[in-house]
């Protein structure tokens, strides 16, 4: 890591600093007054006011984010930056109680919410999965693993980042494993086991972003007759099923995460005859769905809107997708509907979840208010990281 306090000087604007002096960890483009000629992608820079001053240092990069702030006020990086950041990050899960032997899995750096813009560490068991979505943290990748495996019980550092870095950027990153080679992929979250498949699965391999949100399922699911639309591996079914419900349908587009799920039910209840299984597509199995089948019914899609020009057409996909499950439950049913689209706000997602209900005619209660869990914090300073919005609604 470059801690000289020789670093490449970025000069905002007049008016520009005020958001760094509220710790908003973003300089956009459009604040920028004048910068080095050749600045390499991904460099640690310097940002100045307009007068001089120095506000922080931070990650350099092409796009509407020119820099992503890792400290403010200091003029350069302690050499220990990493090592103290990712100690105070895995300190904190600590103290929130997410690290036990029966629940071994937890994201251990949430970008901004962490102070660390631009990473994502999934952890699982002794294995950390890494993710850069800025050059800068790419270009830090060595460093970051190295100062991981400082953390208690970390032997091995997966790094993932072929989907999440800028293609803009003609890097050319490989996965691999950058500090050892483990194969062991059992984790434990509420004492419940999952196999995490880290190489071949979506993002790190699992959705630990809802982890509470599952355990709040468990509380709803005795005697009742449960959907999972969109089940992935499986997550929200198998605590369903310790919740002591009747029967579980897991459902989702794609046969190998039907077959992840299976592993995963099995893993916990074998051979229990309460769960299938179905590769379907969400829309056409709701529509012919039988009415009433269902008493609860968890709809976790994947982002619908992924970028602002997206917005219109994801609140249409909300809205129609919840209709059909309103259409659909079981009077006296409990639905679980979430959005994870990052610029979908909670508003929208409610407008949404609000037209959908109102069109079936139905009587539908608010019960609990969801996001994303406290291993995914947010900075106040930085709401865009708040993306996981989530309504338990009782349907009349
Ligand atoms: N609920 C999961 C995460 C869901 S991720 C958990 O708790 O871990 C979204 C899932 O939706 C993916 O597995 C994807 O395969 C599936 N999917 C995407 N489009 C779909 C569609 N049209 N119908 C059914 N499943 C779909």
């Amino acid at each position: 890591m470059n801690t000289s306090i020789d670093l490449p000087e970025i000069r905002l604007k007049r008016g520009k600093e005020e958001s760094l002096l509220r710790f908003h960890p973003w300089v956009f483009s459009g604040a920028v007054a004048s910068m080095p000629d050749e600045l390499e992608e991904g460099r640690l820079v310097r940002v100045i006011s307009s007068t001089g001053e120095t506000l922080g240092v931070g990650h350099w990069q092409v796009g509407s984010i020119a820099v992503r702030m890792l400290d403010f006020g200091a003029s350069a990086l302690h050499p220990e930056f990493f090592t103290e950041r990712l100690q105070q990050a895995y300190d904190m899960r600590k103290a929130l109680g997410l690290l036990r032997a029966d629940n071994d899995c937890v994201r251990l750096v949430h970008g901004e919410g962490d102070f660390l813009p631009g990473l994502v560490v999934d952890l699982y068991g002794s294995t950390a999965v890494m993710q850069a979505h800025s050059v800068g943290m790419h270009m830090e990748r060595a460093a970051i693993a190295q100062a991981l495996t400082e953390l208690p019980g970390i032997g091995a550092v997966y790094y993932k980042s072929d989907t999440t870095l800028p293609f803009k950027a003609g890097l050319d990153p490989v996965n691999g494993y950058l500090l050892g080679n483990e194969s062991e992929a059992l984790a434990v979250e509420n004492g419940l086991l999952f196999n995490i498949d880290w190489l071949r699965g979506q993002k790190t391999g699992f959705f630990l972003d809802q982890r509470e949100n599952r355990a709040l399922l468990e509380r709803y699911a005795h005697g009742r007759e449960v959907l999972n639309m969109f089940c992935y591996t499986g997550g929200f079914s198998v605590y369903a099923m310790r919740g002591g419900a009747k029967r579980v349908v897991s459902v989702d587009s794609s046969a190998k995460a039907i077959a992840l799920t299976r592993a995963n039910v099995e893993l916990n209840f074998h051979d229990d005859s309460r769960h299938s299984a179905i590769a379907e597509d969400a829309f056409k199995y709701l529509a012919d769905m039988q009415d009433g089948a269902f008493d609860l019914i968890v709809l976790d899609p994947p982002a619908f809107a992924k970028h602002r020009g997206a917005l219109k057409n994801g609140l249409l996909g909300y809205r129609k997708l919840n209709a059909r499950a309103f259409d659909k439950i079981r009077p006296g049913g409990i639905l679980f509907t979430f959005s994870c689209s990052q610029v979908v706000s909670k508003d929208a997602f409610r407008a949404a979840v609000f037209t959908a209900a109102a069109q079936s005619g139905r009587k539908v209660r608010i019960l609990h208010q969801l996001t994303q869990g406290p291993d995914h914090p947010v900075s106040i300073y930085h709401p865009e990281g708040e993306y996981l919005k989530g309504l338990v609604l009782q349907v009349e």
